[in-house]
């Protein structure tokens, strides 16, 4: 096993996971196998428990982990399937360590972070990097481990040290450091400036690791000058710093690599040369150039908790974007914090409410996301009415379905005070309940969680077509709540159908309304298996693709449409975000309303 590890300098946010799954890209490229780890520096034992819009998506695999959503980039770059373990944080190892302690496999001695939290970290890497990924048999050539954070970080240190012991033990030909920095612009002088570069790498360095190759962050591609300086000051080759400017959308980012032989330096650095073949990236060659040239738009409404940071609905994102290339549109998001659509923001703030409103109305779908508690919930059940009512194409994931469900029951069952029992535990009509697979004491790592199956109820309906009529899937989940089995009948008889269940046929998985041109919800995510050249099993092609007026066509052809439609990878145009204040950015390549597109 050969290791690449990823570390970053000056700052967070540098678009680190991308760098680091771009490797990755390009390696497979070379005809090796790929895996990857990344490393969370923090405390709780996994992403679960954390705010999204503190930290992002929690990214949901399919054995239930909930992690890091640079696991999602992984997958996505890399069309893998991590585990739960591909994803290390200082909860995770001291949990073990101190298990092992009670179990009294230290017996007399001292239980110390170096020796064994620097042990344990070693063997976690050690034991992960060899689980198969990739559908095929055996472990991977190469694992790409990401240490999350900066180096300089407390949270960090034991990582540092384990990876500097670790380097030593598997030998320099199998590991390879890539240290990912910030080379800013000042704007005064205008001078590309590698201080921080420097420090970083003498801090690098005085933690026991010496990076191969530096990965250098900036808005302009790097000028020669510059790249000698850092050769002379951080003891690394020309030929091994490489320039990672900005692109118009991060499917280039591979490509930055390829054109500037990165490949070539990671594989003399891990004595590969030979072995592996000369990456070819026609794929994604092709998808990142015809990306940047869709021009017709497709205006997506996102109505959700949404306070700014687009990170917190990131695979969503993702997903709809691959599913918009795969219809040849330009994707733009508009943004709907869901309270601005009630009545109480009428009257307090006009301007926002009147916003907000103008923003669904000129809207081609709307898409309302997963969610916990209840604050703009009565928003996002506004949003389904009027989508419901005005036959505007409409996906509802996990909460979204919930709430669709909720405004069903309500305006068509005329049960005014039916609710979910997450928001309201006495309501006299329950239609959305607390089903027991989790616990509602425990809030860590106990809801219904990762890959479950759904079974279609009737051959033909809409969702069964999209898939291409499969008989059943297989998609990821993450709730504690679930449309109440008792009052699906007097649902369906009003015209609300469900379409897929669980195998005891009491879990309701997928909601369509047949009266309408698009009308779904799933209690599942299909965001979190979406790939670029391959768009979530239809659904959001679904969407997209009925909000642009191509739903017919892709029924026509379901079963073929998708690779059909994915090898013309033609993309969204990009919209420049960031650059006037000289701080590097990578942009999704979607376009939004409020101008929040900033994403490495
Ligand atoms: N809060 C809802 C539940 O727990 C929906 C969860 C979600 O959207 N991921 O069931």
């Amino acid at each position: 096993m050969k290791y690449v590890l990823v570390t970053g300098g000056v700052v967070s946010g540098l678009g680190k996971g991308v760098t680091a799954s771009s490797i990755g890209v390009i390696l497979k490229a070379c005809g090796l196998r790929v895996t990857s780890i990344k490393i969370d520096p923090y405390l709780n034992t996994d992403a679960g428990t954390m705010s999204p819009f503190e930290h992002g998506e929690v990214f949901v695999l399919d054995d239930g982990g909930e992690v890091d959503l640079d696991l999602g980039n992984y997958e996505r770059f890399l069309d893998i399937k991590l585990t739960r373990d591909n994803n290390i944080t200082t909860g995770k190892i001291y949990q073990a360590v101190i298990d092992k302690e009670r179990r009294g496999d230290y017996l007399g001695k001292t239980v110390q972070v170096v020796p064994h939290i620097t042990d344990a970290i070693q063997e976690w890497i050690e034991r992960v990097a060899m689980i198969p990924v990739d559908g095929k048999e055996g472990p991977a050539d190469v694992c790409v481990i990401e240490l999350g954070g900066t180096i300089g970080d407390i949270e960090s240190m034991p990582f540092i040290e384990a990876l500097g012991q670790f380097s030593y033990r598997v030998g320099a030909d199998n590991f390879c450091l890539i240290h990912v920095s910030l080379v800013p612009v000042l704007s005064v002088v205008g001078e590309q400036k590698t201080k921080p570069t420097q420090h970083s790498v003498r801090g690098l360095r005085s933690l026991g690791l010496t990076p191969n190759i530096l990965a250098c962050r900036s808005t302009k591609e790097l000028e020669e000058n510059v790249k000698a300086k850092l050769c002379q000051f951080c003891h690394v080759s020309a030929e091994n710093i490489i320039s990672l400017y900005d692109v118009s959308n991060i499917w280039h980012v591979p490509l930055l690599l390829k054109d500037q032989k990165a490949h070539e330096a990671i594989l003399k650095a891990l004595n590969l040369i030979g072995v592996a073949n000369e990456p070819a990236l026609v794929e994604w060659k092709s998808r990142a150039e015809l990306s940047d040239m869709l021009h017709e738009p497709v205006r997506i409404a996102m109505v959700g908790k949404y306070t700014g940071l687009s990170d917190s609905y990131l695979s969503v994102l993702k997903a709809l974007l691959h599913a918009s290339v795969a219809c040849h549109m330009k994707l733009f998001i508009e943004w709907i914090p869901s309270s601005d659509l009630e009545d109480a923001t009428a009257k307090e703030n006009p301007e926002s409410y009147k916003a907000a409103w103008n923003l669904l109305k000129g809207a081609d779908g709307v898409l309302v996301p997963g969610g916990f508690g209840d604050r703009g919930v009565q928003g996002k059940i506004i949003a389904a009415k009027y989508a419901r009512e005005n036959k505007i194409p409409f996906l509802g994931i996990c909460l979204g379905m919930q709430i669709a469900v909720i405004e069903f029951t309500r305006s068509v069952l005329g049960l005014q005070d039916a609710n979910s029992t997450e928001f309201d535990p006495n309501t006299s009509n329950p239609c959305v309940i607390f089903m027991p697979e989790g616990s509602k004491t425990h809030m860590g790592g106990t809801m219904r969680l990762g890959s479950r199956r759904t079974y279609f109820q009737v051959a033909d309906c809409l969702s069964a077509k999209l898939y291409g009529n499969k008989s059943f899937i297989d998609e990821r989940h993450r709730h504690r709540y679930e449309v109440n089995p008792d009052m699906v009948a007097q649902l369906e008889d009003a015209g609300l159908s469900f379409t897929g269940k669980d195998e005891s046929g009491q879990r309701m998985e997928i909601v369509e309304l047949s009266s309408h041109p698009f009308y779904v919800g799933v209690q599942f995510h299909p965001e979190f298996k979406s790939r670029p050249g391959k768009p979530s099993a239809l659904f959001l092609v679904g969407l997209i693709a009925a909000a642009c007026g191509q739903l017919d066509a892709v029924l026509k052809k379901s079963g073929t449409k998708t690779t059909a439609m994915s090898n013309g990878t033609s993309a969204i145009k990009s919209h420049q975000y960031g650059n006037a204040d000289k701080t590097p950015n990578w942009s999704l390549g979607v376009v939004y309303s409020n101008g929040n597109g900033v994403h490495c």
